[in-house]
């Protein structure tokens, strides 16, 4: 856990942020701004700052990050409908908060 990291608070709890989805790695919950009807952030527990910083270690929680959003869409019936998977990567990718997360927005009337 990083000092100081918003998104590693909230991962373990310490905001009173409310969780969707939760399991030994990873948190899911609403974005506190949401750009779409639908707006879940996809959380790994552990500090990893970008999708620039991932290592061969990290494969699993890349592709349980992945598979878990499959199933919230699933949950939050956009399945159908369809939906976006959003990495933003550093400043110029428009990524604010530091620590790792995977946007899922859906909903959009059709
Ligand atoms: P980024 O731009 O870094 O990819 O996305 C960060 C996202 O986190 C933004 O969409 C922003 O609205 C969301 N966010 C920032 N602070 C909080 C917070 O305290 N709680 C929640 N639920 N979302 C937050
Ligand atoms: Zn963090």
């Amino acid at each position: 856990m990083e000092k100081d990291c918003l998104f590693c608070k909230i991962a373990h709890g310490e905001a009173s942020t409310e969780f969707l989805y939760e399991n030994e790695r990873l948190v899911v919950f609403k974005d506190i701004k949401p750009h779409a009807p639908i707006h879940l952030l996809i959380v790994p527990k552990e500090h990893i700052r970008s999708i620039n910083d991932l290592t061969e270690a990290n494969r699993g929680i890349i592709s349980e990050m992945i598979m878990i959003a499959k199933e919230m869409a699933k949950k939050m019936s956009v399945s159908e409908s369809g939906y976006k998977l959003l990495f933003n990567v550093e400043s110029g990718g428009g990524q604010a908060i530091f620590h790792l997360h995977l946007h899922l927005m859906g909903g959009w009337k059709r």
